[in-house]
């Protein structure tokens, strides 16, 4: 019999595969044929979660708490939220949080919140590699400005982000520390951002996960710049600062009508988060600050190691503020060279391309020092990278 012509919907069809889950398979092939893999691709932090919140995760179950909650989200984790991000000078109230199954889902909702065919939004490359699909799934249109000839400084870029946004822009999509550069926007970039934003009025989205793990730096939050409160949806999650990426546990925070539409969307596509993960939650951002100390001081020595492997090969690397990557200057064909990092050296990196940012690799430096230098030496070893 005939096949059943299956009709996809466009906007599926024109976006591309994850650029690192292709690498993960890539790297399971080679491991299950019995190499050893450097897997330097992955955006998840090496430790466990913290012991206290798996407990408290355990104790809810027990206790429980296995139904649904309400759609937003329980108020003790809301409550929580908003106490955080006012720590952060965000003005905010437990009543315009919505917790998520993870910042991925919040990150969605917001921008089919926003987002309608025709729309145009910002992204800063290099940029996360969701975010062109989110847009591209709600039909919008996306301007790119590239922060990669400005050493990825969001401040050096403002005159181009000032000619790429009009009053056409619907939304810029901000995201400090960033994934996959680690840059953490100073100030001055951000208050360029606020300008322009009240300036075109457009929305803007601060994906702020990697906010925990800066090096000697501060993060400051878009939602506290004065003009953004009504006009900013911050995005946070507990995956990376508390190394829950399983627990699926994230949240959108904004204001007025905002939040509103945004918790329409929300209540028809997720009934809740899970209810016990929203239990350890409240543990994980009440009474986590040594173990998340802990994780941050691991990643910024494994940074300053790489840089110092780095100067001492003649590889000109930009030195990362916050999250756990870096970015590598690597050939043009930045796809071509990660296939040879892989197929040849069994280190496993990310492709520029994915980002925006032909000519890099992204290494993640959630792994072990041992296991970091072993990657870094197999590709100085393989010509790969550096002067020898
Ligand atoms: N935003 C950025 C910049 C990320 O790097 C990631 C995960 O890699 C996410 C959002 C999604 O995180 P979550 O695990 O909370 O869905």
């Amino acid at each position: 019999s005939d096949d059943f012509a299956y009709e996809f919907a466009e906007r599926v069809e024109r976006v591309e595969p994850s650029a690192t889950l292709a690498i993960s398979n890539a790297a399971n092939e080679l491991e299950a044929e019995g190499h050893d893999v450097v897997d330097l691709s992955v955006g998840a932090p090496d430790f466990p979660t913290p012991e206290n919140v798996v407990e408290a995760g355990k104790a809810a179950m027990d206790a429980g708490h296995t139904g649904y909650t309400s759609s937003n989200g329980v108020p003790e984790l809301k409550e929580a939220i908003a106490e955080k991000l006012r720590a952060d000078d965000i003005d905010a109230d437990a009543g315009d949080v919505i917790v998520t199954p993870g910042a991925k889902q919040a990150l969605y909702e917001t921008v089919q919140t926003l987002v309608d065919d025709g729309d145009e939004v910002v992204l800063l490359d290099p940029a996360w590699v969701s975010y062109e699909a989110m847009v591209k799934l709600a039909g919008g249109d996306l301007a790119r400005v590239d922060l990669a000839p400005h050493d990825f400084s969001l401040a050096d870029g403002l005159d181009d982000l000032a000619e790429t946004v009009s009053d056409d822009t619907e939304l810029l999509i901000v995201n400090s520390p960033s994934n996959p550069t680690g840059a953490v926007y100073s100030d001055e970039g951000l208050e360029g951002v606020r300008d322009l934003a009240v300036e075109h009025d457009f929305a803007v989205i601060s994906d702020e996960i990697y906010d925990e793990i800066v090096y000697g730096v501060e993060q400051t939050s878009l939602a506290s710049l004065d003009g953004m409160a009504d006009r900013t949806v911050t995005i946070n999650g507990f995956s990376k600062a508390y190394s829950m990426t399983g627990w699926r546990l994230g949240y959108l925070h904004a204001t007025g009508d905002l939040i509103s539409q945004a918790g329409k969307l929300h209540s028809h596509s997720v009934s809740c988060a899970t209810n016990f993960v929203q239990r350890a939650g409240v543990e994980a951002l009440r009474n986590t600050d040594e173990s998340v100390e802990e994780m941050r001081a691991a990643f910024e020595s494994r940074r300053d190691m790489l840089v110092d492997l780095f100067d001492d090969h003649a590889v000109d690397v930009t030195v990362p503020d916050g999250a756990f990557y870096m970015m590598l200057p690597v050939d043009d064909d930045d796809s071509a060279w990660a296939e040879e990092a892989i197929q040849e050296a069994h280190v496993a990196t990310v492709p520029g391309s994915a980002f925006g940012a032909p000519g890099y690799a992204r290494i993640s430096y959630a792994a072990s020092e041992e296991r970091l230098k072993e990657g870094m030496e197999r590709l100085f070893d393989a010509g790969l990278l550096g002067d020898d």
